[in-house]
């Protein structure tokens, strides 16, 4: 632990070096960024392994990095952040440049708002908190299950969320804790269940985006993790999908409908299918044995629709299915998504998500009562103005 915040103690006490801010700039991959900064390919990239090259090819366009430089605008330092929690860290050493990845530190922070709908929900919310992400939490959240054009002006909006800070900044998608939304008088509520899923107020979980299980019985060998200390490596890793333990030849399927974008070889994912879904989503199946005849480039592909089979192709240690889900280009945990049980709610679940949304309606009442006495507030200072210039007339 103490690592990583000396990093920072570095980053921000040394004021006879710089800090320098940057955006990662669209198209730039990594090996150019080494090159244009005149960085050493060998340790930074040549010499990394597999699994950190894989890291690499995580960096996304627009996310905010940081240099630090010495009076000669020589690099110290680099940090590029990969997702919410993992981050690149480059460092000079007395000879070289070294290369890691390190946990982000940051601080997460619950925090609401309330509005009175003027137009529909996603103007508003973007009118009040000038924030997009919230508006895209808002309508993934709810998605088709409310009818937004039975909304009228007046309609009360209330959205508790957190919000990952770090080095003082926002960063990072919000997540969307409980929300409730009126229409003709009729409050409709959203809770983030402890499962990771959005349920109703009767505890009825939210139709979402749902996937099948891309290997039928199969055992579940490594789950996703976005930063996981090693125990053997000792040093910090991602493993941004889901590996299923199959014997080779398994029918691996669809988890969803959409098209195939990919069918080919495609480095340490091996022999790799990519299906694209509706709402920008994207899966990946990686070290497949071979592809079903027909599946292609293009094939538009059914739900549990059989594309290929399982394998040990690329780098793989023996034969099983390595699964992503990706959402615009980031990786999500399938286990969110992927049905699994039933999606009803038993006893001892269901006595804790009463205890959760309890919860939540308090502060949803509480962020009500606040807006009130604000309008009310504002009503009075209106009426004392008016009062006071009808005096002075
Ligand atoms: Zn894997």
């Amino acid at each position: 632990m103490l690592h990583f915040f000396l990093i920072f103690l570095t980053l921000t006490s040394l004021y006879a070096n710089k800090i320098q801010d940057f955006k990662w700039a669209n198209g730039v991959t990594y090996s150019e960024f080494l090159e244009q900064h005149t960085l050493p390919r060998k340790p930074l990239l040549d010499n990394l392994d597999v699994d950190d090259r894989r890291l690499v090819e995580e960096i996304r366009a627009g996310v905010n990095c940081n240099l630090l430089v010495d009076n000669d605008e020589k690099i110290l330092q680099v940090l590029i952040p990969l997702n919410d929690e993992l981050q690149i860290h480059i460092y000079k050493t007395d000879t070289s440049y070294k290369f890691e990845a390190i946990p982000i530190v940051s601080e997460t922070r619950t925090e609401s708002f309330t509005l009175k709908i003027q137009s529909n929900p996603s103007i508003d919310i973007k009118r009040e908190t000038g924030s997009y992400s919230l508006v895209a939490i808002f309508s993934n959240a709810f998605g088709s299950s409310l009818d937004f054009t039975a909304l009228r002006k007046g309609d009360d909006l209330v959205m508790i969320y957190e919000q990952k800070y770090r080095l003082g900044k926002a960063f990072s998608m919000p997540t969307l804790l409980a929300a409730m939304v009126e229409t003709n008088n009729k409050p409709h509520y959203i809770y983030l269940n402890e499962d990771g899923r959005y349920y109703d107020e009767k505890g009825t979980q939210i139709e979402s985006f749902l996937l099948a299980r891309p290997v039928k019985n199969a055992r579940i060998s490594s789950r996703f993790t976005k930063r996981r200390f090693h125990p053997v490596l000792k040093r910090w890793k991602a493993h941004l999908g889901m590996d299923y333990a199959a014997r080779r030849g398994t029918p691996v399927v669809a988890a969803g409908n959409g098209t195939v974008v990919y069918a080919a070889r495609m480095g340490s994912y091996g022999n790799l299918i990519k299906i694209r879904h509706k709402d920008h989503y994207e899966t990946r199946y990686a070290h497949l044995k071979s592809f079903r005849r027909g599946i292609r480039k293009g094939k538009r592909v059914k739900k549990g629709q059989t594309i290929g089979y399982v394998g040990t192709t690329g780098r793989s240690t023996g034969p099983h299915l390595h699964f992503e889900l990706r959402k615009k280009g980031r990786a999500i945990n399938p286990a969110k998504r992927v049905q699994l049980t039933t999606k009803r709610l038993k006893s001892k679940e269901k006595a804790a998500f009463i205890e959760l949304s309890t919860n939540y309606n308090k502060k949803i009442t509480l962020n009500l009562d606040e807006q009130k006495a604000y309008i009310k507030k504002q009503a009075i200072e209106k009426s004392c103005y008016f009062n006071n210039r009808e005096l002075d007339g």
